[in-house]
């Protein structure tokens, strides 16, 4: 089952996405992860993207769907994840394609709603693992007292560049003229389905399953 998880910055996406490949051995496809990594180790490519990312806008449709084509292409999977892809309709129909081109099908949209007043909360306050991308929040989740990692132990944890109000009022506004109409373009697809983002991590985990199952 080939999945979207579509929502504004800090709705959840990467979180609920990781829980989904833990539990059902599904490959989750994050273009944000894929930009920092290409970032972080210094291609071409992530020195173009930086500066764009640092701002909150969106990288080139070309670029992302150069990412997701090559994945698509090379990782085999028992389903994939997409999250924070598509974030335009052009990258929405471009994914159509490369999946039909692959035999394969995209099966269910889940729309992870939550206020915007909590989002701009939940993101200033967030942090990840450095070794191991665990998502903490300050006030939510707080890093231990012992300051290692839940999961795995490790002791550097990261705040991201574009987590700031400024760059946070760019990606919100990217969100809202270019990424939500894609809510109405899966729902006329029959594909969409609506979960509540601003629950407890497991009560929108059981929504999300209960979406996939159904
Ligand atoms: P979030 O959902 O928290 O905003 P992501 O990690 O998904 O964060 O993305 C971070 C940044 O990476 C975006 O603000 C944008 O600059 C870039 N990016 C990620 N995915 C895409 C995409 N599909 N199209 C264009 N830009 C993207
Ligand atoms: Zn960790």
């Amino acid at each position: 089952m080939n999945i979207i998880l579509l929502g504004p910055p800090g709705a959840g996406k990467g979180t609920q996405a990781r829980h989904l490949v833990e539990e059902r051995g599904m490959v989750q496809l994050s273009t944000g992860d894929m930009l920092r990594e290409a970032k972080d180790s210094g291609t071409e490519m992530g020195e173009v993207v930086a500066d764009v990312m640092a701002r909150g806008a969106l990288v080139t449709d070309e670029i992302v769907i150069g990412l997701i084509r090559e994945k698509l292409e090379t990782v085999k999977a028992n389903g994939f994840i997409f999250d924070g892809f598509p974030r335009t309709l052009a990258q929405a129909d471009a994914l159509g394609e490369l999946l039909e081109g692959e035999g394969q099908t995209l099966d269910k949209v889940v729309e992870m709603r939550v206020d915007d007043e909590a989002l701009v909360a939940r993101i200033v306050a967030r942090s990840t693992c450095g070794m191991c991308g665990e998502v903490y929040n300050d006030n939510t989740k707080p890093i231990p007292a012992d300051g290692k990692c839940t999961n795995c132990g490790g002791s550097d944890f990261k705040r991201r560049a574009d987590d700031n109000e400024e760059s946070l009022k760019t990606r919100l506004m990217e969100y809202y003229k270019q990424t939500s109409p894609l809510i109405g373009y899966y729902y006329a697809k029959g594909m969409l389905s609506r979960v509540d983002g601003l629950g407890a991590i497991d009560a929108v985990q059981s929504e999300i399953k209960a979406v996939l199952d159904a």
